[in-house]
């Protein structure tokens, strides 16, 4: 079996993998891991922008302010100052890259504004912003002498003294990541990677849920692995579900409607063509998004239909294909000519605001271990995201892993004694379709009981079945050769757990976790750390 060592290891080749990765080879070489397609990722989907501070009417005080609002009192105020102060800085790197923003001239950007947002703050590029970010940093990646991706590699598991034999256990102070197995998807064998630093970048979790935005790399895979670890995990009952995903029950991932349409002047209607979010906020159709899926999720019980209409038809044709042209084909493709039809939206799990547990310079529990973007806890979205602020938190959170892993890489060493994964007593899986039943029913059951209003009754129901899946995967885990999609299973299912635990152990509704249990706020601000 192949055993290689290298100084960074980098699993994901998102914005947050990349990002790091271009500043660590100029410290040691990088080897980047990644599951699929080098560009496939949910930064690569991602449309409305960069949220910073660029321009004069704007001030980091508002951009701060903004965050918390969101956050719903659990934001870590030091980390938001940081992230939000630090911004400017690190757009301007992205810039330096390569990466293209609109402008409304030859000097200043177009800033668009969405939910949440006090001032016309995100830098863009048309609504591909993500697919434009991860072009420039792939050419730049690939221009770099000491950094190698090697693609359809899946990350299995961290290495860890639990490895050389040795009893790690929750209470375990000192857990050290040495590197990890990987699943090489071209020879169907198991890989050994040793590093000196191992950069967690594997994104979200969407399709723990039925319906989601992200594509379908996101299952949760580093947060699944840090947790088999005995790494910690914070906050996972967080569920961001975006407002506005296309309705189209024959298309996954749904396709996402921007915020930015309704930063533009969309209005959200009933079928009757009746405007609703007045009835549910001040902000209307521009509040934060969980208020906005709550009050679809409400109309739409109501009526009894899945979907309701977002109207941005008073906008100038003209205006509405140049800024949002990717959208507009899209709908065009189904039939639907958004200058001049109301589009159908539905909510559809988008974001992960918990995850794990890392400090304000990106180490995780487990030592040797740092984790960035999607896949981090770091404490800036709080029980709620702003929008647009989670590219940014990972370009942020990038540069502060890179300042501090030059002194981890100093100071530590490849382990010894790893042993190669055996697979001497497995056999090959010959119905890889009850894999597919099994993930099928773990998302159903995620979206019927773990969706966006909640009740006790509803997370005892899930759990329970999740208790059912959770065992009849992991036998087939034990006895069967891997394959991406029984790791990806086991991964969701843990990601599942962990989102059903969390949920119920918070007795309060806050930002994103609505219960109908606990309908208030607590008093205490408490973060659920597992
Ligand atoms: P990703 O970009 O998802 O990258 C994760 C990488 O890890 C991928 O390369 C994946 O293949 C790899 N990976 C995962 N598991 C494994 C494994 N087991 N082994 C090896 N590799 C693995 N945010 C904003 O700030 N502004 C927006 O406008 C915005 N719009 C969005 C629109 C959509 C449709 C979506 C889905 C998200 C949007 N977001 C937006 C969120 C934002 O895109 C993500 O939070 C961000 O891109 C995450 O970056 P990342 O590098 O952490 O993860």
């Amino acid at each position: 079996m192949a055993q290689r060592q290298v100084d960074f290891l980098v699993i994901g080749s998102g914005i947050a993998g990349l990002s790091f990765a271009l500043k660590a080879a100029e410290l040691g070489k990088v080897l980047i891991v990644t599951k699929s397609n080098e560009d496939e990722s949910n930064t690569k989907y991602a449309q409305g922008g960069v949220a910073a501070v660029v321009d004069k009417s704007d001030s980091f005080e508002k951009h701060i302010a903004d965050t918390q609002t969101a956050g719903d009192g659990l934001c870590h105020n030091i980390i938001v100052e940081n992230v939000v102060r630090e911004a400017p800085e690190r757009i301007k790197e992205l810039i330096d890259y390569g990466t293209n923003f609109d402008k409304v001239d030859g000097e200043h950007y177009d800033l668009a504004r969405e939910g949440g947002h006090s001032n016309h703050r995100i830098l863009h590029y048309k609504d591909i912003t993500g697919y434009e970010i991860e072009r420039a940093l792939l050419e730049k990646v690939h221009q770099h002498p000491n950094i190698e991706i090697l693609t359809h590699y899946f990350a299995v598991d961290l290495i860890t003294q639990h490895h050389q034999g040795v009893h790690v256990d929750k209470s375990t102070k000192d857990i050290k990541c040495y590197g990890i197995y990987a699943l090489n998807t071209r020879t169907n064998s198991i890989e050994t990677f040793l590093s000196k630093v191992t950069l967690m970048a594997s994104g979200g979790a969407g399709h723990v849920y039925g319906s989601t935005t992200n594509p379908t790399i996101a299952t949760g895979d580093g947060i699944a692995m840090v947790y088999r670890a005995k790494g910690k995990v914070r906050n996972m009952e967080f569920i961001q579900f975006h407002p506005t995903s296309l309705y189209n029950p024959k298309e996954s991932p749904a396709f996402l409607i921007s915020e930015a349409v309704r930063g533009f002047g969309g209005i959200l209607r009933r079928v009757n063509g009746d405007s609703f979010m007045e009835e549910y906020d001040e902000r209307a159709s521009l509040a934060p998004r969980d208020i906005v899926a709550r009050a679809i999720d409400n109309e739409m019980k109501r009526s009894g239909l899945d979907f309701v209409y977002l109207d941005i038809t008073h906008r100038k044709r003209a205006e509405i294909i140049a800024h949002f042209p990717n959208i507009y084909e899209k709908c065009l493709s189904i039939g639907l000519d958004m200058t001049k039809d109301y589009i159908p939206v539905t909510p559809a799990a988008h974001y992960l605001c918990g995850g794990i547990l890392v400090d304000e310079w990106g180490r995780t529990s487990i030592n040797n271990l740092y984790a960035c973007g999607e896949c981090s806890s770091t404490g800036l979205h709080g029980a709620n995201r702003l929008a647009s602020n989670s590219l940014l938190e990972a370009v942020v959170y990038a540069h502060r892993i890179f300042e501090h892993a030059a002194d981890t890489l100093s100071s530590v060493e490849y382990a010894s004694d790893i042993p190669t994964w055996d697979e001497s007593k497995v056999q090959l899986m010959n119905e890889e379709i009850l894999v597919t039943h099994n993930l099928r029913e773990t998302q159903k059951l995620m979206s019927d009981y773990v969706g966006i209003v909640r009740s006790d009754f509803r997370l005892d129901r899930a759990m329970r079945r999740l208790g059912f899946l959770y065992e009849e995967t992991e036998d087939f885990y034990k006895n069967t050769k891997l394959s991406v999609k029984l790791c990806e299973l086991r991964n969701v299912i843990q990601v599942a757990y962990l989102i059903v635990k969390s949920a119920m152990q918070r007795k309060e509704s806050r930002g994103l976790h609505y219960t109908t249990d606990f309908p208030s706020k607590s008093e205490r601000l408490i973060d659920t750390v597992l």
